[in-house]
């Protein structure tokens, strides 16, 4: 049989030589799904290609900021249009300020923010900020939740770490280590506990409001009102990390769904329409003492750079004009629930999670409601799906633990073939 993977395995080779693992993110190097990755060539609306001409379904998404679907035809024309007119001006431009603005009226608890480059900067510098404000050291997070790979948060994270089953990373101080607690998600006795230990350290609870970097999870009732309550009690300052939720369930982020106001909320991945972006914001009060106004340093050479402003821009606008949340949820409902019933058919133990346009799809005979059942989940099996619908025209994220995305650009063609292709595996 010929090889339908012939250019991509000898592309990777050599991208072996020279990178580690092949890649420049651990995740993509496919390492528990038993093949090496498929090499990218390009990517159209719902579809990616790779190298040796095989046309996926993308369920991946960039892991989450393309949420239109890839090259949407707006977020491409004012790509174009800003490249003609330089890409970086080391200056504010007037397109920051109209972003900028937008972002603060959706979050009504950000009345000012910070634009830099990647996730990654925008949770190390709204804990450096919680630092400054609070003047104490101690960060809170939970296990499971994904912020990004600075020193303070590779505790127990999930992501790429918890598929890499690396508890935690080399060359972390331990300085660091010893100002990062991890707590169980959902369970507000586990954060309590903390708090009455050290009640006057802790500088903030960082949370995924909505976890989606260990399979989907949900908050269970009030979990997110008893931090919300427990920080202000202890005068501790609570960030929402909303990389991956912001704008992707609502215009707006999770705080808009339940109501809280955290005190610093991170975006990243929508915000940036696929190019590199990241943002961190809040309360005047807060934001003030970011430099130059304020004492807490934090900059960057490209933040706030013009193509990722207008891909940003160009993103928002279709969030808010066309029915994008409505038409994304519907179809991945229809998924969904077509998959449960194939898989109940089937006879295979599962627990499907879905919210909007995410979803995971958990091997397993228990419901999964806390990380402990998400790690315990079958991942032989998983690596099996994904190969199988790899073979037939279906990209999966190559882990159970990111989730899946359906773009506005995924059509109702697309979701029968996906299921069609589904059934076929078993
Ligand atoms: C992806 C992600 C990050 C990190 O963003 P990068 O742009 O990859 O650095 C942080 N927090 C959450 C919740 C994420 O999903």
């Amino acid at each position: 049989m010929q090889n339908k993977f012939e250019k991509s395995e000898q592309l990777f080779s050599k991208a072996c030589e020279f990178m580690p693992g092949g890649v420049n993110s651990p995740v993509r190097a496919w390492t528990h799904i038993g093949m090496d990755p498929v090499i990218i060539d390009h990517a159209q609306k719902s579809y990616i290609y790779d190298v040796d001409g095989n046309k996926y379904i993308d369920y991946i998404s960039s892991y989450g900021p393309l949420i239109l679907g890839h090259a949407y035809p707006s977020v491409v024309k004012a790509i174009t249009e800003t490249v003609k007119n330089g890409t970086s001006f080391g200056a504010t431009s007037e397109k920051e300020i109209e972003f900028c603005s937008t972002i603060c009226e959706t979050f009504p608890s950000i009345d000012m923010i910070r634009l830099v480059n990647s996730g990654t900067e925008a949770t190390m510098s709204a804990l450096r900020l919680a630092r400054a404000y609070t003047e104490r050291d101690i960060v809170i997070k939970f296990e499971g939740c994904y912020h990004g790979h600075a020193d303070s948060f590779l505790m127990k994270a999930g992501s790429g770490l918890l598929t890499e089953e690396i508890p935690s990373s080399l060359g972390v101080p331990k300085a660091i280590a010893q100002n990062t607690i991890t707590c169980d998600f959902n369970n507000i006795d586990s954060v309590k506990a903390v708090f009455k230990k050290y009640p006057q350290s802790i500088a903030a609870v960082i949370v995924e409001p909505f976890p989606a970097n260990m399979g989907l999870m949900l908050p269970r009732t009030r979990f997110l009102k008893e931090l919300r309550k427990i920080t202000r009690e202890y005068k501790t300052l609570l960030i929402f990390d909303e990389v991956i939720s912001g704008y992707r369930y609502l215009y707006g982020g999770v705080q808009n769904i339940c109501n809280i106001e955290p005190d610093l909320t991170t975006l990243g991945k929508i915000i940036g329409g696929g190019l590199p972006i990241g943002a961190y914001g809040g309360k005047k009060e807060i934001m003030s003492l970011v430099a130059p106004i304020g004492d807490m340093y934090q900059a960057g050479t490209l933040s706030g750079n013009p193509l990722a402003v207008s891909a940003g821009i160009a993103t928002l606008n279709e969030l808010k004009n066309k029915n994008v949340y409505e038409n994304i949820e519907y179809k991945t409902k229809v998924l969904t629930k077509e998959l449960e019933n194939i898989l109940s058919k089937k006879g295979i133990p599962h627990d499907i999670h879905q919210y909007g346009s995410v979803f995971s799809i958990f091997f397993t005979d228990r419901l999964v409601t806390t990380f402990k059942d998400v790690i315990t989940t079958d991942k032989i099996r998983y690596g099996k799906i994904f190969r199988n619908l790899l073979q037939k025209g279906i990209m999966l994220p190559p882990s159970p633990y990111e989730v899946c995305f359906v773009s506005f650009s995924h059509t109702e063609d697309d979701i029968h073939k996906t299921l069609k292709d589904y059934k076929s595996c078993f």
